[in-house]
């Protein structure tokens, strides 16, 4: 574990209220400043007596290992995508297939430190406000922390099947009465009086374990830098954590060159998108975002203005797709590379082959796109965009017939 402080993103105030999730000062966003002096002393080989995963990376995190809560997260694959890269005429392009992490989502990077930090605490409750991968992690957390898990959402506005996850691992989820602000000011109200500590993405912890994702490409990579790294952008704080955890690199002296970041936003909702082909640093909330990929259906995104900052510096880029693009993004992934994403992370795929075709990405880079979650998460987009099942006769004939078509 690294010592380390809670700063405001904004003001630098220091803020050493645990259960705060906005600078008491400004009302900035908070972040986590490491102080990595020791980690210089270092090399990248010294963390692989640790198998890969986000744990290896411990030094780099707010968190002490003897509070771990794990499910052994992280250590997806990077899969070397020569297949896809032919179809989209791209020399190098490589797939960080974040859906085999234990609940299918990039999430539980970010929730591994996060409750063992609650842990740390002594907190016996936590908390959060959503309908998706952050509850069904949160959940899974909670459970083997033996801790209890409530899910704040709005009354009669909640699809049963989106929260499987959570109701199976035994969260109490919780129907308010009010829209989704009234259950988050809720929850936040009860992270204040200390009943519950709030896992939602404003919380500064989650992006610490997030960056590993960044550390493991360059593991895998045998830190041979990519020159850009793709993503989806929903609420943001993803694209921010591995910004982080470059500069972190950078500051230890691990790497010199910066991958440019991308950041792929749904067309229907595009806070981010839409500020930077603007040239501005923040952004306009959108009301009413829409989009079949729902785990980046989000108008006011929490670290929104983190991500606008991680963009300029990287001197990436960041773009809309359409939905029609996720769907035909995600089939191509499934039938050139055998890897289900869910139709959020596909976005970053349809990103790259629009940036290819645009100019922007130049087809001789090495381009690693993260693939946030699985594509099992979402049946119902799967199979309403793929052909029905084939009826046959009960014969060899009838079979060769149809395969031959
Ligand atoms: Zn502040």
């Amino acid at each position: 574990m690294a010592d380390h402080k809670v700063v405001c993103w904004d003001c630098s105030s220091v803020v050493d209220d645990p259960y705060v999730n906005n600078c008491p000062k400004c009302g900035g966003l908070l972040t986590v400043k490491m102080d990595l002096r020791p980690v210089k002393e270092m090399r990248p080989e010294d963390l692989r007596k640790e198998n890969i995963g986000v744990w290896r990376y411990a030094p780099f995190m707010p968190v002490d290992p003897s509070n771990k809560v794990s499910i052994q997260e992280g250590g997806t694959p990077l899969y070397k995508t020569d297949r896809l890269s032919k179809e989209l005429g791209v020399s190098q392009a490589y797939v960080k297939f974040e859906g085999l992490n234990p609940t299918g989502s990039f999430k539980d990077r970010g929730m591994t430190i996060g409750v063992s930090h609650a842990k740390e605490l002594g907190a016996k409750v936590v908390g959060c406000a959503s309908t998706g991968n952050t509850s069904a992690s949160l959940a899974a957390y909670a459970a083997k922390a033996d801790m209890k898990c409530a899910v704040f959402l709005p009354s009669g506005k909640v699809a049963a099947g989106k929260l499987a996850q959570a109701l199976f691992y035994g969260a109490k989820v919780l129907s308010i009465d009010g829209n989704f602000d009234d259950a988050l000011d809720l929850a936040l109200k009860m992270a204040e009086e200390r009943k519950i500590y709030l896992l939602n993405s404003i919380n500064p912890y989650r992006p610490e374990g997030q960056k590993s994702v960044l550390f493991e490409i360059m593991d895998q990579l045998r830190y041979n830098v990519p020159d850009r790294i793709i993503l989806p952008v929903g609420n943001a704080a993803n694209i921010w954590a591995v910004y982080k955890a470059i500069q972190e690199l950078k500051e230890v002296g691990w790497i010199s060159k910066v991958p440019k970041l991308t950041g792929i936003q749904a067309e229907g909702s595009a806070p981010v998108a839409k500020a930077f082909a603007a040239g501005k640093k923040d952004f306009i909330a959108e009301e009413h975002p829409e989009t079949i990929a729902t785990a980046i259906r989000i108008g006011n995104p929490v670290s929104g203005r983190k991500a606008l900052h991680a963009i300029y510096d990287t001197k990436g880029f960041s773009t809309t797709v359409t939905d029609k693009e996720i769907i035909s993004a995600q089939q191509l992934l499934g039938k050139k590379e055998g890897v289900c994403v869910e139709p959020a992370s596909a976005a970053s795929i349809a990103g790259l082959k629009k940036l290819l075709s645009m100019g922007i990405i130049d087809k001789n880079e090495k381009v690693v796109c993260i693939c946030t979650g699985n594509g099992l998460k979402d049946p119902d987009t799967i199979m309403d965009n793929s052909p029905p099942v084939i009826p046959c006769k009960n014969s060899v004939k009838d079979v060769e017939r149809i395969l031959n078509q």
